[in-house]
């Protein structure tokens, strides 16, 4: 019989009942994954990259409609050049440098280079917003025109070395590229009497991408924000985190696509969210919490649903491994570890430091088999998600980029206001949940095509695997040594 599910929408999803913390493949009826994606435009544009200005010295000799390939100029139909079709510009400098009488200026646009921050770059941000709106992969067609080396995720590179494995076709290939990952617990062994498992059986629940939604920075002023943080999560299958607080009942219909987010001191407050949810997150923000501490807490959740997967979330960058060895001691199921991104923005190393950190306490320590990692902070584009996954993170949760899809400004959440252009309108609920899947379909071709590049048939492959990167660092000193 099938276990490929409808949910609310009329999705089909790889099902397992409510609570039973189970989520797994057919056997007899085997689906890739895929998802719809169609054009989303929101109602913020972002300022265009170029400005183009044509001086009146321009005697419409027209060169520059010749040079041009990506259609700027145009001829209208009085036979003159039309104002350029400045959003369509790529900065070539073809035409400039065509034009004969120098009629032509082409400049970045000093709007543009105001948007974001500085990790969260006005070209990170275009990014986002063409792959939210389309769901394609950006292709400029110019080359790869970012950063050789850097801070935090821009400090390595993909080692696509051919003599280890020869490459797989990524998003077109013939052969299936698996993305899915499992969140939970594995038993180191399992202990059989006869056919019968006399250990506990693996507590895990497989998504078929290695991405999740965080919870918004802020709590969402209005709950269309909510609902179409749910209903993406039941499209693409996964599921997005959101505040306990922040529940209300219209979210029932996408409960097994939710991840409540509790603080770790205030689980006696939601008995009905822990009983009616597949997996929780126990908050313990920049606590440091104990072995024992975490077990009552773990205890607690069990008493209230014993099936339900936990998962402990931390952000105190000094404490984290130990956080996590304890979590995994105490038999908490997965480790979220997290990042704020006015850190990352300031020392990008830190998510980077962060994830290695836990990822190698955890192998030292012969557990990390036992638990999953997620990670968030710092995830501005698509190559974060596999490099997140060979520092030795699970998976990521996506953050402030589905939000920079949906209009934010980088308030960082304290600072919310009622004028926030992020506000989802009722009527924009499928248009944003549409938007959130555009980014993370694209965002999924493209860790197809690195897992192409590198020969790897699955993700799960990649975990950890520091030999599928080039640290710059460690190159540099290689290279130069102790020179200065
Ligand atoms: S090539 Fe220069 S002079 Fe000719 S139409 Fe274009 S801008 Fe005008
Ligand atoms: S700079 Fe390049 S892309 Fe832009 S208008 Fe000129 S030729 Fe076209």
């Amino acid at each position: 019989m099938s276990n490929i599910e409808k949910d609310t929408e009329g999705h089909s999803y790889f099902g397992g009942d409510l609570g039973e913390g189970k989520l797994v493949h057919s056997n007899s009826q085997f689906e890739r994954y895929h998802v719809e994606t169609r054009e989303a435009p929101w109602r913020i544009r972002l300022p265009k990259k170029f400005r183009i200005s044509i001086y009146n010295n321009c005697v419409n000799i027209q060169e520059c409609v010749q040079a041009c390939i990506y259609n700027v100029h145009r001829v209208g139909e009085d036979g003159r050049i039309t104002d350029p079709v400045e959003d369509l510009c790529r900065g070539c400098h073809c035409c400039t440098l065509s034009c004969p009488k120098g009629a032509i200026c082409v400049e970045l646009n000093p709007e543009f280079q105001r948007l974001g921050n500085t990790y969260f770059t006005p070209e990170r941000m275009e990014n986002i917003f063409f792959e939210a709106e389309t769901g394609r992969i950006p292709v400029s067609g110019a080359g790869y025109g970012g950063v050789f080396a850097g801070k935090g995720f821009d400090g390595f590179w993909f080692d696509f070395s051919e003599i280890v494995r020869p490459t797989r076709d990524g998003i077109h290939g013939r052969e299936y590229i698996s993305t899915t990952v499992d969140l939970g617990r594995k038993p180191p062994r399992l202990v059989f009497e006869g056919s019968r498992l006399v250990s506990e059986p693996p507590r895990t629940i497989e998504i078929p991408i290695p991405m999740i939604l965080d919870a918004p920075l802020s709590s969402p002023s209005d709950r269309s924000l909510a609902l179409a943080l749910a209903r993406a999560a039941s499209i693409l299958h996964t599921f997005s985190i959101l505040k306990a607080e922040d529940y209300f009942d219209g979210l029932s219909p996408y409960a097994s696509n939710l991840m409540p987010r509790i603080p770790s001191s205030k689980i006696i407050e939601f008995p009905k969210l822990i009983k009616s949810s597949r997996i929780i997150e126990l908050d313990y923000q920049e606590e440091k919490a104990s072995e024992e501490r975490i077990r009552e807490d773990l205890k607690q959740v069990r008493r209230i649903n014993p099936s339900v997967i936990v998962c402990t979330k931390f952000s105190n960058i000094d404490e984290l491994a130990e956080n996590a060895e304890n979590s995994a001691r105490a038999g908490v199921e997965i480790i979220h570890i997290h990042i704020d991104d006015c850190i990352v923005e300031q020392d990008p190393d830190t998510i980077v430091e962060a994830i290695r950190s836990v990822h190698t306490r955890l192998v030292e320590k012969r557990m990390r088999d036992e638990v999953s990692i997620i990670s968030s902070g710092g995830i501005a584009e698509a190559a974060h998600v596999p490099k997140s996954v060979i520092l030795g993170a699970d998976a990521v949760a996506i953050g402030l980029a589905y939000q920079i899809a949906l209009g934010c400004r980088f308030c960082y959440g304290d600072k919310h206001r009622d004028d926030c252009p992020m506000r989802v309108e009722d009527a924009d609920i499928n248009l944003a949940s549409q938007r959130i899947v555009n980014l993370v379909n694209a965002w999924r071709d493209q860790l197809l095509e690195v897992l192409g590049g590198m020969g790897l048939r699955e993700v799960r492959r990649l975990r950890g695997e520091l030999g599928r990167a080039i640290f710059y660092r460690e190159l540099e000193e290689k290279v130069y040594g102790d020179s200065e």
